[in-house]
């Protein structure tokens, strides 16, 4: 089958440029796809065709809630073409595509939704002294053009969380996916499109993002840039942007603490069931686990066995639970944080096996907090389990992180559950869950070096317009 070509889409337009960059299936490393490679003067036309569809919007709020809901039933629709596309061009297992698919159905109605509840508040000017005469009321209004920059773990469902709040609001964008997962946003916009969406609202500009993304944050008529990635990445977009807001959805080393009295069954299966899943590439993912030392032999015990369990393989085969990373490069990397470790002092309660891009789970204990695989993101599937003494313990090695996106906690008491939800540094604290739960209804978005601003529809919507203050001298 010959691989599909998929050239830039500007106003509306699909537009071939000189090259093209190649789109590897993650597992058998076929060619499933060529992306163009965008030059800047495309970038350029992209911000142009987004800022002239901004400036003429035509589209309702009735409208556009239409528009988002007919695209998530067309893409109900089309769930096994898009299930595919998300298995080969992420190496997703079945499972964790089918996920993707769900949550991203649902953040596109949650969108929808939004579009008919944009609304200001009656400020009380009257009731100061001298304003009796003056009525006064806020409005919210679209930013403008949004510069979307995504990442390639969750390529469907992070770009629909840019995109449909994005158009929720009334804003147009100009998007670029991550060079290695491109697919999943341009069969985003193809839908978008058959569902209505008029020419020009969203534009997809493809390459490197040394090259294609530095070029976006050139564009001074983009309002505001929403980026999910890496520290790194999200560092120099907020460098660049000068006085225009940026959302930064960034990393984590998830911490989830398995207190003395925890249901230990359900802990070791969900923190076993979401070390691993997207073979650990999610930013949630469970990294770091504090056991109390009184359930630290009992715990593991029931978390090795519940890995023990996972198949590991071919993410075609509808039963494996884990696939391969991004690249074999990614997985050479995970190798090396996990020897070092090793070489360090930490043990491996499983067998530490590399095949190509397949990274088989790992489990440590007798980690140092210095140690790559505790202090940064790992974002593969290496899972540490460390002991703790007593609770303020756990919360201060728990807290002991750059990041702060989202945490877990195992308790059966209610006072102590509390008491996490306040002393957990995190944007999120889930109490009987692991980090990685996300409904895509909540606030999500991390402090410190996992980000600012929130996603999630409403909290997009509200990111992606203005308040804007109107004064009537009656
Ligand atoms: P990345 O930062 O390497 O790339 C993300 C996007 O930025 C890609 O589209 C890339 O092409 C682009 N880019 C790269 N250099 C750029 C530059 N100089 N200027 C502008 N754009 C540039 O991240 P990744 O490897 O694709 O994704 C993994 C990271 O994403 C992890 O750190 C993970 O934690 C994070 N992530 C965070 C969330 C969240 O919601 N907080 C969700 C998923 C992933």
């Amino acid at each position: 089958m010959e691989a599909r070509s998929y050239d830039l889409y500007i106003g509306g337009e699909w537009v071939k440029t000189e090259s093209y960059i190649p789109v590897l299936h993650k597992y058998t490393g076929e060619c499933i796809a060529r992306i163009a490679k965008a030059e800047q003067q495309h970038v350029t036309e992209a911000v142009e065709a987004a800022w002239e569809t901004f400036k003429t919007d035509k589209l309702t709020p009735f409208q556009r809630y239409k528009i988002l809901l007919k695209a998530s039933e067309l893409m109900e629709e089309r769930r096994d073409e898009l299930e595919r596309s998300l298995i080969r061009e992420v190496g997703k297992t079945r499972k964790d595509a089918m996920n993707e698919l769900d949550r991203t159905i649902n953040t596109l109605r949650l969108s929808a939704e939004e579009a008919k509840k944009i609304h200001g508040e009656m400020i009380p000017l009257q009731a100061t002294e001298g304003s009796e005469n003056r009525l006064g009321f806020t409005i919210r209004v679209p930013k403008g053009v949004i510069g979307a920059i995504t990442p390639f773990n969750y390529p469907l469902l992070l770009s629909t969380h840019k995109i449909a709040p994005a158009l929720a609001a009334g804003n147009t964008l100009v998007v670029k996916p991550a060079t290695v997962t491109p697919i999943a946003t341009f069969l985003l916009v193809e839908i978008l499109e058959e569902a209505g969406l008029p020419k020009g609202y969203v534009n997809i500009v493809t390459g490197a993002g040394s090259q294609v993304g530095e070029w976006l944050l050139d564009e001074e008529r983009i309002a505001m840039y929403t980026f999910t990635g890496s520290g790194e990445v999200g560092r120099r977009i907020k460098e660049r942007s000068g006085m225009r807001p940026v959302a930064l959805e960034l990393g984590n080393n998830s911490p989830n603490i398995v207190h003395l009295d925890a249901d230990l069954e359900l802990a070791a299966r969900q923190t076993a069931a979401r070390s691993f899943h997207n073979a650990g590439q999610a930013c949630i993912a469970v990294q770091r686990i504090y056991v109390h030392e009184s359930v630290m032999q009992a715990f593991s015990d029931l978390y090795i066995s519940h890995v023990q369990q996972l198949k590991v393989g071919n993410p075609e085969d509808p039963d494996t639970d884990v696939g391969p990373m991004i690249s074999e490069k990614e997985a050479s990397r995970t190798e090396e944080w996990v020897q070092e470790a090793i070489s360090q002092g930490a043990r491996s309660l499983l067998p530490v096996k590399r095949e190509g891009a397949l990274f088989y789970p790992a489990v440590l204990v007798d980690t140092r907090p210095e140690m790559k695989v505790v202090c940064r993101e790992v974002f593969a599937p290496v899972v540490t389990i460390i002991p703790y003494s007593d609770l303020e313990d756990a919360f201060t090695q728990a807290n002991d992180s750059e990041y702060g996106l989202q945490a877990g906690i195992f308790t059966r008491d209610l006072n102590i559950a509390m008491k996490a939800a306040r002393v957990l540094e995190y944007g999120g604290v889930v109490i009987n869950d692991v980090s990685t739960y996300r409904n895509d209804v909540m606030p999500y978005g991390g402090i410190k070096n996992s980000g600012l601003g929130k996603e999630g529809p409403r909290y997009a919507v509200e990111e992606m317009t203005e308040e804007r203050m109107v004064v009537i001298n009656l």
